[in-house]
C-alpha cells in the first residue's frame, strides 16, 4: 500500500486521506513538526495520489505504477515542484530570473544529487553547503507555473520543503500565491521552525501537525528499510527523540564507541578506584558535547532497564542490548538485590543535571559514587551514618 512510504502519522494520513477522499482539498497546507518525521515524504505521498491517473480507494490512494506516480516520487513530474533552500550564486542580485543560473557546475551536480537523494528516500535530509535560504527566483518560478493556463487536466502541485527558510522577500512573494488561490493547485509547505514562518503565511494555511514517531516505528523501519540489525536498529530508536533520520544518521555514527565507552563508565564506577574512577571520567569527558554525553548517558539507562526487564521477567525477548545478554545475566546473578530502578533514576537526574549545563565531569563523578553505592550497599542492614 503507497500510504506505507510514510512511516506512522495516522492523524495526518487520516485528515488528509478525508480530504482528497471528500474533493475538499485545502488551497494550502503547511506541515508542522520536528526533522525527519516524514512531512516531505507525506507531502510526496500526496501528490502522487493527485498525479496518480488511477487511483485506488476512491480517489485517496495512489497506484504507485503509473506515470503520474512514478515522475512524482522521482520528483521529476512537470506539474509538481519540490522548492528547497540553494546556495546563492556568484554577484547574483535578487531579480535573477532562475534559482540555478548563477552556480557553478560543481554546485549544479552537488544540487542534482541531493534532489535523487531525496528521490530514493523521503526521509533523506537535502545538504546543500551555503544553502540557507529559499530564493525569490525559486517563488517566481512557483508562480510563473501557477500562472500558466494548463492545457491538460490535473493538479498542479507545489511542495516547499522548509518554508521558514524563505527570505522576508521570497515569503512576501509567496504571501500573494497563497491570496490569490488558483483552481486545483495545491501548495504544500513543511517546516521544522514553525516560529519562523511568517503569521501572515500561517494563517493562510491549513496546519497539519505531525507526531514524533514511536520507537517501535522507528525500529521497525531500520530493520525494513535499512537492512539494520534489530539491537543497534532498538537502540538508536531510543536516541532518535522521534525521528527517523536522526536515528539513520545515528547508526552511520559510532554507536558501538558510544556502548563501549558506557560499558566500560560503567564498570569502572564499580571497581571502587578512585584513581581509575578519576582517568575514566577524564577519558570520556575530554572532547565530547553535551548531546554525546547525553546519549552515552541514555544507552546506560537503557542497560539497566534490560537488567531490570531481565531480572523481572526471565525473558530475553524485550531486551534492547541483546547482544550483551550475558553481561545482563551475570549483573542480575552477582548483584541481585540492587535497586536497579534508583540506579536508573540516578542516570536520569544525571541527564537533567547535563540538560541544565551542570559541570560535565562533576556529574559523571556523582553519578559513578550513587552507582558504586547503590550496588554495595547490603540489604536489610542499617547503614552506618
Ligand atoms: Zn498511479
Amino acid at each position: 500500500m503507497s500510504w506505507d512510504s510514510v512511516l506512522g502519522q495516522r492523524r495526518a494520513k487520516r485528515l488528509i486521506r478525508a480530504a482528497l477522499g471528500s474533493g475538499r482539498v485545502p488551497h494550502a497546507w503547511l506541515f508542522t513538526g520536528p526533522e525527519g518525521i516524514g512531512k516531505d515524504a507525506m507531502a510526496i505521498e500526496t501528490a502522487k495520489v493527485l498525479r496518480c491517473v488511477a487511483p485506488l480507494e476512491n480517489g485517496t490512494v495512489a497506484c504507485g505504477l503509473c506515470h503520474g506516480c512514478t515522475t512524482t516520487a522521482a520528483l521529476q513530474n512537470a506539474n509538481v515542484r519540490f522548492v528547497f533552500a540553494l546556495p546563492s550564486g556568484k554577484s547574483e542580485d535578487s531579480r535573477g530570473d532562475s534559482p540555478m543560473m548563477k552556480l557553478s557546475d560543481a554546485e549544479i551536480t552537488l544540487i542534482q544529487e541531493q534532489v535523487a537523494m531525496k528521490a530514493a528516500d523521503p526521509y533523506h535530509n537535502i545538504s546543500i553547503p551555503r544553502a540557507n535560504q529559499i530564493k525569490i527566483s525559486s517563488i517566481r518560478e512557483v508562480k510563473r507555473d501557477i500562472g500558466f493556463v494548463a492545457t491538460e487536466s490535473g493538479w498542479r502541485i507545489v511542495i516547499v520543503s522548509e518554508a521558514h527558510q524563505m527570505g522576508d522577500e521570497a515569503a512576501n512573494a509567496f504571501l500573494k500565491t497563497l491570496e490569490e488561490p488558483s483552481p486545483r493547485t495545491l501548495l504544500m509547505l513543511t517546516t521544522s521552525n514553525r516560529e519562523r514562518m511568517l503569521p501572515t503565511i500561517l494563517s493562510r494555511c491549513q496546519e497539519i501537525r505531525f507526531d514524533l514517531l514511536t520507537d517501535d516505528e522507528i525500529t521497525d523501519a531500520l530493520v525494513a528499510r535499512q537492512g539494520t540489525e534489530r539491537t543497534p536498529a532498538g537502540l538508536v530508536s531510543k536516541l532518535a527523540e522521534g525521528s527517523f533520520s536522526r536515528a539513520v544518521e545515528l547508526l552511520s555514527g559510532d554507536l558501538n564507541g558510544l556502548r563501549f565507552d558506557v560499558v566500560s563508565f560503567f564498570r569502572t564506577a564499580l571497581r571502587r578506584s578512585p584513581v581509575a574512577l578519576h582517568a575514566e571520567i577524564e577519558r570520556l569527558t575530554a572532547s565530547v558535547d553535551r548531546v554525546h554525553i547525553e546519549r552515552m548517558l541514555t544507552l546506560l539507562a537503557l542497560w539497566l532497564r534490560d537488567v531490570l526487564v531481565h531480572r523481572l521477567t526471565g525473558s530475553e525477548a524485550m531486551i534492547v542490548n541483546h547482544d550483551q545478554i550475558k553481561d545482563i545475566q551475570s549483573f542480575n546473578t552477582r548483584f541481585a538485590h540492587t535497586p536497579v530502578d534508583r540506579m536508573i533514576a540516578a542516570v536520569e537526574q544525571a541527564v537533567q543535571a547535563v540538560r541544565s549545563n551542570a559541570q560535565i565531569p562533576l556529574v559523571f563523578t556523582v553519578l559513578a559514587m550513587r552507582l558504586e553505592e547503590f550496588c554495595y550497599q547490603t540489604p536489610g542492614l542499617a547503614r552506618v551514618a
